[in-house]
């Protein structure tokens, strides 16, 4: 029997959900889902220098915004935890020390400053940034130069140490990756990574292998950027516990902006969300903007990230989660690059806003409007008024602008749209036509246009030149739906009360 499919999305927290993060844990997901198993979220957080307060929490958060929750995590529970790995470190330590009996690696000593001073005296003009490998490994201080009685001593005595695998010289590493195909590495080309660091918790490196076989991990679903650390993770498998037990791995391609990798920093300067949610690093209070602050729905967001790096074989670009699970496959994920285009994001938030259904839509607009101000009683009033806008929106705070005159009467309007027409037999029709309006009974669009046309056809001028300054006397500006419906919704009283207020600005 096949064993259960077990991903892991596996964070470090040390900032903000970059966009490449959750489309890490959406393939992850997708992945789980269409084979009925299980996704995980282990946190890695081993390197202690670089815990950040609050970024676990905020990875939570952005995955319930998204509606990706995991089976299993610290926060879920499970079956294979604990899910943090600064609580497994007892765990990893004996795996290390088999790896030493063994020959597969070594304790090392040398203190940072050795290390510098090796990478200074090694320094050459091929070899620019040398590094703790096969070459130099001899002429440092480690279990593998040392006396075994020298090395039992150093230990014994508590000197700081490390634990190092042993990169074997020229020999080829070749895994199947289920993005890339066929990969090999050179194993001379990379260091001994240390394992086991001085405060002893094991790296990275260490705690993924160990990890993912604890986990019974079936799929690792990573960024392209841990490609280069293969060639350690393969070797480590094969060294612990059989490259039979190892994981698949799928290295997704990168995600680009206007100049290379998508940055923090491409999204402060063209202007557009790099993060999922809002997020200030509370070690310098940068700030980062958030798609779900900038006013994307999560249907809309996890439909993006899932087109960028894969593609369903149609031309369908709007994928509901049940219909991405059910297309999901990884031989479609691409294997370069994929560009970010933050106007086919909005696209993508647009079609949404005008696929989910209205009350939902009204519940997530409901308070943006009221933190703009506006006074909501009838929650029917605003489904009808949502419904009547939508179209009009790509991103939520759109409805300020598109809904907000519904609930609050414009202090400023766009005069300069309207006084090129505005003659004098006009501040006329408006005075008449707030008295027939007053005169309506069964207040709908219908009535409203019917008085509106019987006046100017009376008056004998064009409906056209009249329905413009009547909108921006309602609105304020250019934008909304049909102007009666407008009125219609706005009630009697309000639509009589704007055209008086504003006419005397029109006249002046
Ligand atoms: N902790 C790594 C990260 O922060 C995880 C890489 C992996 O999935 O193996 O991205």
């Amino acid at each position: 029997m096949l064993n259960k499919v077990r991903v892991r999305f596996a964070p470090s927290p040390t900032g903000g959900l970059h966009l490449g993060g959750v489309r890490t844990v959406l393939y992850n997901y997708l992945f789980a889902k269409k084979h009925g198993g299980d996704f995980i979220v282990r946190i890695e957080d081993t390197d202690q220098s670089r815990f950040v307060p609050g970024a676990e929490q905020y990875i939570f958060d952005c995955l319930k915004w998204c509606n990706l929750e995991p089976d299993e995590s610290p926060v879920h529970g499970g079956n294979y935890g604990p899910y943090r790995q600064s609580e497994r470190k007892a765990i990893y330590l004996p795996y290390a020390e088999k790896l030493i009996e063994e020959g597969f690696a070594y304790y090392a000593f040398d203190t940072p400053e050795e290390l510098e001073q090796m990478r200074i005296d090694e320094k050459t003009a091929e070899n620019l940034s040398p590094q703790y490998d096969n070459s130099i490994r001899r002429k440092m201080k480690n279990s593998l130069t040392l006396s075994a009685e020298k090395t039992r001593q150093l230990l014994n005595a508590g000197t700081a140490h490390v634990i190092r695998i042993k990169m074997p010289e020229h020999e080829t590493i070749s895994f199947t990756d289920l993005v890339h195909g066929e990969v090999s590495f050179d194993s001379s080309l990379v260091d001994d990574k240390v394992l086991i660091k001085a405060d002893g918790m094991p790296t990275y490196h260490m705690a993924v292998v160990v990890d993912d076989y604890l986990m019974q991990i079936t799929h690792a679903f990573r960024g392209e950027e841990w490609l280069s650390s293969a060639p350690v993770h393969i070797l480590l498998w094969k060294y612990l516990f059989g490259l039979n037990s190892m994981p698949q791995w799928a290295h997704l391609p990168l995600i680009l902006g206007p100049n290379g990798k998508l940055s923090k920093r491409d999204g402060a300067k063209f202007g557009f969300p790099v993060y999922a949610m809002n997020w200030t690093d509370p070690r310098n209070n940068e700030f980062t903007e958030g798609f779900k602050e900038k006013g994307f729905l999560p249907e809309a967001f996890i439909n993006l990230l899932a087109m960028l790096g894969w593609n369903s074989g149609s031309e369908q670009e709007i994928f509901s989660l049940e219909e991405m699970i059910d297309a999901f496959s990884i031989d479609r994920i691409h294997k370069s690059g994929a560009r970010f285009d933050y106007e086919k994001a909005t696209w993508f938030n647009q079609e949404w806003i005008r696929k989910i259904p209205v009350a939902q839509l009204t519940t997530t607009v409901k308070p943006l409007l009221e933190a703009a101000g506006c006074t909501i009683t009838d929650d029917n009033r605003l489904t009808s008024i949502v419904q009547l806008v939508k179209d009009r929106c790509s991103l939520l705070p759109d409805f300020e602008k598109q809904a907000g005159y519904f609930y609050l009467s414009p202090v400023k309007w766009e005069r300069e749209a309207v006084l090129p027409k505005w003659t004098s037999e006009k501040p006329e029709f408006f005075e008449q036509f707030c008295k027939n309006l007053a005169t309506i009974g069964n207040w709908n669009f219908i009535e409203i246009e019917t008085v509106f046309k019987n006046l100017s056809t009376e008056m004998n001028i064009k409906p056209g030149e009249l329905q413009l300054p009547l909108r921006v006397m309602l609105v304020g500006g250019k934008y909304g739906p049909a102007v009666f419906d407008i009125a219609y919704w706005i009630g009697k009283e309000e639509t009589i009360a704007r055209i008086q207020k504003a006419l005397p600005i029109f006249k002046a």
